[in-house]
């Protein structure tokens, strides 16, 4: 495939994470809280957005076939440093929801676990390894670090 002119992921929240009607609902009471000086967090505070277990299944579509290789040392690059699973998609193994890895415009991900189905997380053109993990990060459940309710605490 020839890469489009333009990496933009449109319908994403501070460019890259795609947001259920809840969470944007949830964004703007947290926004009104940290002007009110209620400290919120980084991770995603609502635990049905966890993955039991730290387990995360993944399917790579066939779009995304030729990433497998950056993708999985993505995966790696989170289990050498973690605690969290990232096996191969399997039904027979009891696995209901993952991430579904397909080439989009740009790279975004959905934030936490979505669901009992299958959530799709992007990896446009020319992302590296880095890209790749940091869009895990969202889908499992992490918002940008840069945007931590605490950052004025520490960055000058
Ligand atoms: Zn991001």
């Amino acid at each position: 495939d020839e890469p489009p002119e333009e990496q933009e992921s449109p319908g994403t929240f501070e460019s890259d994470m795609k947001l259920t009607d809840a969470q944007t609902a949830i964004i703007e009471e947290e926004i009104a809280a940290e002007q009110n000086g209620v400290a919120t967090r980084k991770a995603h505070a609502d635990l049905s957005k966890r993955w039991p277990g730290g387990v995360v299944p993944y399917t790579i579509s066939s779009g995304s076939s030729g990433d497998t290789a950056v993708i999985q040392s993505a995966i790696a690059h989170w289990e050498s440093l973690t605690c969290l699973k990232f096996p191969p998609y399997n039904a027979a193994a009891g696995h209901t929801a993952r991430i579904n890895f397909i080439k989009d415009s740009g790279c975004w991900s959905w934030v936490g676990r979505q669901g009992d189905g299958s959530q799709d997380i992007s990896i446009g053109w020319g992302c590296e390894m880095g890209t790749i993990a940091h869009e895990i990060g969202h889908a499992i459940g992490f918002w940008h670090e840069q945007s931590r309710p605490d950052r004025d605490n520490y960055v000058t």
